[in-house]
């Protein structure tokens, strides 16, 4: 069960999306999956590279666009463990609305965010998680006059039965993290603080150990209760780590569709007779 392929990643020395890339391999080696069972479906940015990083079924995909990709591969074969990852700019701009769709479609999808709070790939524009004021030489040198999106609050919102956040400074942590969302029976939201050490000189590892909050620090904290994890994401401007929310009650989309079965559509005989392909043709002429 090894998720290590040959591709050497080019990412920037330092760049925290090599902790993420560590982390979902490990995380997926100890659940137990295989190469052959798993998927990892891609945006477009530094952190989209992903795909081509883990040894495994892969789809670099375009921009926004890795959640539509990885619901289809996910509807054809149920069986796959599909992951989709990307960055937050390619997921929380251009990909919102399908990030916000699939939260409430709840298909047994997990979705990984490298969140660097810039477009790295482009060389450090705002992206929808800078925060307002968020100063950048090259694009923002007067400060963001956009408020920041808060994704642990959008999935909460959109309905998501799972929402973690991880570091990419706690390896440990953000392993777990993974994990629980791989096994977790419909659509997961893992957003990873990850630094672009390279364009985004505020939002370092060390602004993030001073900032953020571990939810195993609050004590009390039930993940069993959205209203809680609402609050106590906005409480700390979404800066907090662990599993934030859980919902093991929804069903997942594919255990909903009538007459969707348990065998996947790939290992279904769909072959139409020619007098079925005729009729078809027929219909829509
Ligand atoms: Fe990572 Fe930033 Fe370099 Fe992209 S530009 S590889 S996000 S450090």
């Amino acid at each position: 069960k090894d998720f290590r392929n040959n591709v050497r990643p080019n990412w920037c020395p330092g760049c925290g999306d090599f902790s993420v890339q560590a982390a979902i391999q490990r995380a997926l080696a100890e659940t137990g999956k295989e190469p052959e069972e798993t998927a990892v479906i891609s945006g477009i940015g530094c952190s989209g590279r992903i795909s081509g990083y883990i040894n495994s079924y892969g789809f670099h995909t375009i921009h926004g666009r890795s959640l539509p990709v990885a619901q289809g591969v996910k509807l054809a074969n149920r069986d796959l463990t599909v992951i989709a990852s990307g960055g937050d700019g390619d997921g929380f701009g251009i990909g919102l609305h399908h990030f916000m769709h699939a939260a409430r479609r709840n298909m047994d999808i997990t979705y990984i965010v490298m969140d660097n709070n810039i477009y790295g790939l482009t060389k450090g524009q705002t992206s929808p998680t800078s925060a307002h004021g968020f100063k950048n030489p090259k694009s923002t040198p007067e400060g963001n006059i956009e408020n920041a999106l808060t994704p642990a609050q959008v999935a909460l919102a959109a309905g998501i039965g799972f929402v973690a956040q991880g570091f990419s400074s706690d390896i440990k942590q953000l392993v777990d993290v993974i994990k629980a969302a791989i096994n977790h029976k419909g659509f997961s939201l893992v957003n990873v603080y990850s630094p672009c050490v390279t364009y985004n000189k505020v939002n370092t590892y060390d602004w993030y150990k001073e900032n953020i909050t571990n939810l195993d620090t609050i004590e009390g904290y039930d993940t069993s209760n959205r209203i809680q994890a609402m609050s106590t994401v906005m409480a700390h401007q979404g800066l907090v780590t662990g599993v934030i929310y859980q919902n093991n009650e929804i069903k997942a989309y594919e255990d909903l569709i009538p007459g969707y079965k348990e065998e996947p559509i790939v290992n279904q005989d769909l072959a139409l007779s020619e007098e079925d392909f005729a009729k078809l043709i027929k219909a829509y002429a």
